[in-house]
C-alpha cells in the first residue's frame, strides 16, 4: 500500500496545530502551527522535520478554511503536499465524543451531526473541532477523514464514577456525567508505562498523572479507565495553569449572590483567571519554581496548593485500584518539573513510593523510571505522544477498512 502518511489536525478556536506522519515507521515529517486565526497578526510557523527547517509567515488568516490552505501550500513547497497521493488519511483530535464515540470513528455526516449535538457539553471545543473536519472535507473530499475522541478512553469508567451524585432525571435531560478528557494521552501513557515495566497493560494498574497546562490525573487497571479527574468539562480536578479545578459549587451561588458576578464572568473567572495564574499571577511552572527558589511567598503558596492537590488525587487513585504498579507523570510539567514529581511523591514512602533524587534530576526525552530500585511502586516519567497516538489510531482504521 503507497498512501502511508497521516495528516494530524488540532483545531482550535483560533488555532490550527498539524503533524504529518508516515505510518511505516511513524516517523514525523513536518508539523506547524496557526496562531490567531481572524486576527491581523495571525502567524504560520511551519517546520520540515526531515531536515528541521523552519519557515514562518506572519499576516492576516482569516478563518480556519485560509488556514488549511496556507498549511497545504506549505507542505506543498516539501512536496508533502494535501493532494499527495501518499496522504492516507486526515486525523482529527475532537474534544467531546459523549457516551456515544468509545472508539476512533470514521467521519461521515451521522458523525457530524453527532458531534454537532455534542455542543452544549463541549461548547468551546466541539465547533472549532468541526470547523477543521469541514474545512479539511472540503480540500480532500475524497480521503478518509477520522475523528479521535478525547473522552473515548474514559467511556470504560464504570458508573459509580462517572455519575455526580445529583438528581438522576435532571442529570440524564441534560447529559450531565463525568466524560474525562486528555483521554489520548492517558491512554498512550498507561500503555506506554506497561511497555517500560516490560508487561503487557492488561498485567499493570497504573495512575497517570498528565501535567500540563491543563491537568488530569487517572487510574487505569489492565489498560482500561476506572476513574479520571476532569468531569462534564475540563474544568474538574487538578489544580491547572489557568483552571481551578475541584471547588465546592456552592462558590458559585455565592459569586452570583453576594459577588454580583454573572454566569459569563464566573466561567471567565474559573477557567481562564483561577489556577496557577490566579493564586500568583503566573501559570508556566518554571517562572513559578523560580519564584520559589527567590522566596516569593505567592509562588510558594500556588505551588503548595498545587502539590496538595495532586497528592490526594494519587491517594484517592491508589484507593480506586487497590494495588497499584506505577505512577506514571507526562506532558510539560510532568515531563519537566523535577520538583514537582519530588514533592508530589514525598511522604507516600507507606504506599511504597519512592523517588530517586539522581533519576529525578535527569533530562531526557525517553520514558524512565525515577523509583529507587527497591521500590515497591514505580515512578516514572512517560512523555506523551498526542499526535502519534492519533495518527497510529487513525492509520489503524483506514488501513483495514473497518467501521466506515
Ligand atoms: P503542555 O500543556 O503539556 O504543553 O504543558 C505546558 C506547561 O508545561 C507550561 O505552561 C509550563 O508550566 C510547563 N513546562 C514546560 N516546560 C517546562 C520546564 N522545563 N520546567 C517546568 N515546567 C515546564
Amino acid at each position: 500500500m503507497s498512501a502511508t502518511r497521516v495528516l494530524v489536525l488540532n483545531s482550535g478556536s483560533s488555532s490550527v496545530k498539524y503533524q504529518l506522519l508516515d505510518m511505516r515507521d511513524s516517523r514525523r515529517l513536518a508539523m506547524g502551527l496557526v496562531e490567531r486565526i481572524g486576527e491581523e497578526t495571525s502567524r504560520l510557523k511551519h517546520t520540515l522535520l526531515t531536515t528541521g527547517d523552519s519557515r514562518e509567515w506572519n499576516g492576516p488568516i482569516a478563518d480556519h478554511e485560509a488556514a488549511l490552505k496556507a498549511v497545504s501550500e506549505e507542505l506543498a513547497k516539501d512536496g508533502l503536499g494535501l493532494d499527495s497521493p501518499e496522504l492516507a488519511a486526515i486525523g482529527h483530535r475532537v474534544v467531546h465524543g459523549g457516551q456515544t464515540f468509545t472508539e476512533p470513528t470514521v467521519i461521515d455526516e451521522a458523525v457530524l451531526t453527532e458531534i454537532e449535538r455534542l455542543i452544549p457539553v463541549a461548547p468551546l471545543h466541539n465547533p472549532a473541532n468541526l470547523t477543521g473536519i469541514r474545512t479539511a472535507q472540503a480540500l480532500r473530499p475524497d480521503l478518509p477523514q477520522v475523528a479521535v475522541f478525547d473522552t473515548a478512553f474514559h467511556t470504560t469508567m464504570p458508573e459509580s464514577a462517572a455519575r455526580y451524585a445529583i438528581d438522576l432525571k435532571t442529570a440524564d435531560e441534560h447529559r450531565i456525567r463525568r466524560y474525562g478528557f486528555h483521554g489520548t494521552s492517558h491512554a498512550y501513557v498507561s500503555r506506554a508505562t506497561a511497555e517500560l515495566l516490560g508487561k503487557a497493560p492488561e498485567e499493570v494498574n497504573v495512575i497517570v498523572l498528565h501535567l500540563g497546562n491543563g491537568a488530569s490525573a487517572s487510574a487505569v487497571r489492565g489498560g482500561r479507565c476506572v476513574d479520571t479527574s476532569m468531569g462534564l468539562t475540563p474544568l474538574e480536578g487538578l489544580v491547572m495553569g489557568t483552571r481551578s479545578g475541584d471547588l465546592d459549587p456552592a462558590v458559585i451561588f455565592h459569586l452570583m449572590r453576594v459577588g454580583g458576578m454573572s454566569t459569563d464572568e464566573i466561567d471567565t473567572l474559573l477557567n481562564k483567571k483561577s489556577g496557577l495564574i490566579g493564586l500568583c499571577g503566573d501559570n508556566d511552572m518554571r517562572e513559578i519554581r523560580r519564584r520559589v527558589d527567590e522566596g516569593d511567598e505567592e509562588a510558594q503558596l500556588a505551588f503548595d496548593i498545587y502539590i496538595h492537590r495532586l497528592k490526594k488525587y494519587i491517594g484517592a487513585y491508589y484507593a480506586v485500584l487497590g494495588r497499584v504498579d506505577a505512577v506514571a507523570f507526562t506532558a510539560g510539567v510532568g515531563e519537566n518539573a523535577s520538583p514537582v514529581r519530588e514533592a508530589a511523591i514525598a511522604g507516600l514512602e507507606e504506599l511504597g513510593l519512592a523517588v530517586d533524587g539522581e533519576l529525578n534530576a535527569v533530562r531526557s526525552g525517553e520514558p524512565r523510571l525515577i523509583s529507587p530500585a527497591h521500590a515497591r511502586v514505580a515512578v516514572a516519567v512517560v512523555p506523551t505522544d498526542e499526535e502519534l497516538e492519533i495518527a497510529a489510531q487513525t492509520y489503524a482504521l483506514v488501513a483495514v477498512g473497518k467501521n466506515s
